[in-house]
């Protein structure tokens, strides 16, 4: 089966063509992080109108690499929420669109879902039952994942979400949208113990998270430094090195507490923030310590993309799923409530 993803919840258009059998078979991004820049964020108006712009020579471009017609696609996958309620809308639209002209089935899939199957894409791909830690630009949770469809949370941030801790310490650091691989460069010259930035929640028992309260952290170090003078280049990379620490501590000490709460070995990181190089290395030797192994996805399929919706979707619709004409995009949607997917039903 041959399905076509479409990813469109955000500020990135992207599409992929996803083999079951042969595995993925091309993908493009367009990333409007240019267009957003000036504005700080990403403005959600723009980005649907861009990607209405985007999204068909995108599926021309994956088709052409891919060597194969519109005719030869099997069924059509677009993620149907969470994010932007504009946004989203485009990509489904267009993709209910595309399968109903061409007369195949469609599914619509959680972006989350989407992200958390990624690692899938790759070689050694990890095995039901796992522990996944989601760390994106509005999500951080840790979730135990029996199968497809079947997820529990296990515990999230209470406030904002790693990725967008990152993006905001970037802002106060004057290094421009999206923060989190500008933050992780800089602090790489940064200096180990000049700052040490505290790590929330972890002195009390639970599983959740909380990154408010690091960005004041932040703000505050930042202003210290302005009081002896001009912020150097040196107080920029070492207060990114601290907060970087903060972080991927924060993250590691949880998902260990994770991992023998639930007994569970293998870890599964994704999403954006789980392309950053410090936290990989540190979850997996917290891994490996605990007797279990780490998990993740190419950099380029941590953050947004078309494939692991191509992907996910594919799982589905090899399950049966299909949906009716009707879109309805989830701009909130919990990952939860999904159905589960029965693997014995792959054909
Ligand atoms: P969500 O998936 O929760 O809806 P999103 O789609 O905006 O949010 P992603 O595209 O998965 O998020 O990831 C983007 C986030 O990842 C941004 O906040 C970005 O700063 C962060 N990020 C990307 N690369 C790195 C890195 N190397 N280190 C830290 N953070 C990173
Ligand atoms: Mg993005
Ligand atoms: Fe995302």
């Amino acid at each position: 089966m041959i399905v076509l993803g479409i990813e469109t919840s955000c500020d990135e258009s992207g599409i992929a063509l996803y083999d079951s059998q042969k595995g993925l078979m091309a993908d493009a991004l367009y990333s409007q992080i240019e267009m957003h820049t000036e504005y700080g964020g990403v403005v959600p108006e723009l980005a649907s109108r861009d990607h209405i712009q985007r999204v068909l020579p995108l599926i021309n471009q994956v088709l052409e690499k891919a060597g194969i017609t519109r005719k030869e696609i099997d069924a059509v996958a677009y993620t149907k929420g969470p994010g932007l309620i504009g946004a989203l809308m485009v990509g489904a639209c267009i993709g209910r669109s595309m399968a109903w002209a061409l007369g195949v089935p469609s599914v619509g899939v959680h972006h989350m879902e989407g992200h958390l199957l990624a690692p899938m894409l790759e070689e050694n791909p990890p095995e039901f039952p796992f522990l996944a830690l989601l760390v994106s630009g509005g999500h951080t949770q840790l979730v135990r994942v029996d199968g497809i469809g079947q997820y529990e949370l296990l515990g999230e941030s209470v406030d904002d979400a790693a990725g967008e801790a990152f993006d905001k310490v970037a802002a106060m650091l004057e290094l421009g949208y999206p923060g989190g691989p500008k933050v992780s460069k800089l602090a790489q010259s940064g200096t180990e113990g000049r700052f040490r930035f505290p790590r929330p929640m972890c002195d009390r028992p639970g599983l959740d998270f909380s990154f408010s309260g690091l960005k004041t952290f932040t703000l505050n170090t930042v202003a210290a430094c302005k009081k002896e003078g001009d912020l150097t280049e040196q107080d920029r990379a070492d207060i990114a090195w601290a907060f970087e620490d903060a972080v991927v501590d924060t993250l590691a000490l949880k998902c260990r507490r994770a991992l023998r709460q639930t007994g569970l070995k293998q870890l599964v990181i994704a999403g954006g923030v789980s392309a950053n190089r410090r936290l990989r290395h540190q979850l997996e030797a917290m891994a490996v310590k605990e007797g279990g192994s780490l998990r993740y996805a190419r950099p380029e399929f941590c953050t947004d993309n078309g494939a692991m919706i191509a992907y996910a979707g594919c799982q589905r619709l090899l399950a049966g799923q299909n949906e009716p004409l009707e879109v309805a995009p989830m701009p909130r949607w919990n990952m939860e409530t999904l159905e589960a997917v029965n693997s014995e039903s792959e054909g």
